[in-house]
């Protein structure tokens, strides 16, 4: 493992290897996710359950163009720990407070990787006893191994199976605030965490 330079923004933005979906791209199909839970959920009321931290600034722009009467619950979930860049064991790490019981839900995430952050959030909304319970997601990784059976109600946009950053998603803690969705070089994704900023 290398240190790498986190001392400065230009140092940290400058481990960008290439943008996978710039900003307005993003923004773009964001809208027309909005449009499509907006039309489904017309008349009904909307709880919302995001799944901390990536999906944060997803979450920000999507319940903005959503004109429905609606609640917003977050639960946090881990399944990367530190500098990994693969799924690891799912960790809830902070439940829902609300009570779902009887509630329209719709689970919000940035990513699907492996299926199984989504997997266990739908089953522990469900041992709630919801109207309903649908999933939204703003990427998902062309993986033929992704667990069986979910099958998000709302996709953003299918991407090739590699580590990205950006828009919410962080490497180590960094990067969430870059504005577009991007992939790093490889030579970022070997930091040792002597010098991280968080
Ligand atoms: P899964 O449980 O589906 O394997 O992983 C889902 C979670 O892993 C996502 O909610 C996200 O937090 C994290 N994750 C998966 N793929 C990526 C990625 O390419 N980049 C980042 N930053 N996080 C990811
Ligand atoms: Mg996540």
């Amino acid at each position: 493992m290398t240190k790498c330079d986190f001392t400065s923004v230009d140092a940290v933005w400058g481990n960008i290897a290439r943008v996978v979906l710039p900003r307005e791209v993003i923004a773009h199909r964001v809208k027309e996710l909005a449009a499509q839970v907006a039309d489904f959920y017309d008349g009904a009321e909307l709880t919302i359950l995001a799944v901390l931290t990536g999906s944060l600034i997803f979450l920000a722009d999507l319940v903005r163009d959503l004109p429905l009467v609606m609640r917003l619950d977050v639960a946090s979930a881990s399944s990367y720990p530190g500098g990994s860049v693969r799924s690891e064991a799912f960790e809830l790490l902070m439940p829902a407070k609300s009570d779902f019981e009887g509630k329209d839900v719709l689970i919000v995430d940035d990513i699907l990787d492996s299926g199984q952050t989504l997997t266990r959030m739908v089953e522990s909304v469900q041992a709630s006893n919801p109207a309903s319970v649908r999933t939204c997601v703003l990427l998902r990784k062309r993986r033929s191994d992704i667990v069986a059976g979910i099958e998000p109600d709302y996709v953003g946009f299918d991407i090739d199976d590699e580590f990205v950053v950006g828009y919410g998603l962080d490497y180590n803690h960094l990067y969430r605030n870059l504005p577009d969705i991007c992939v790093l070089k490889p030579e970022a994704l070997a930091c040792d965490e002597g010098s991280d900023l968080s």
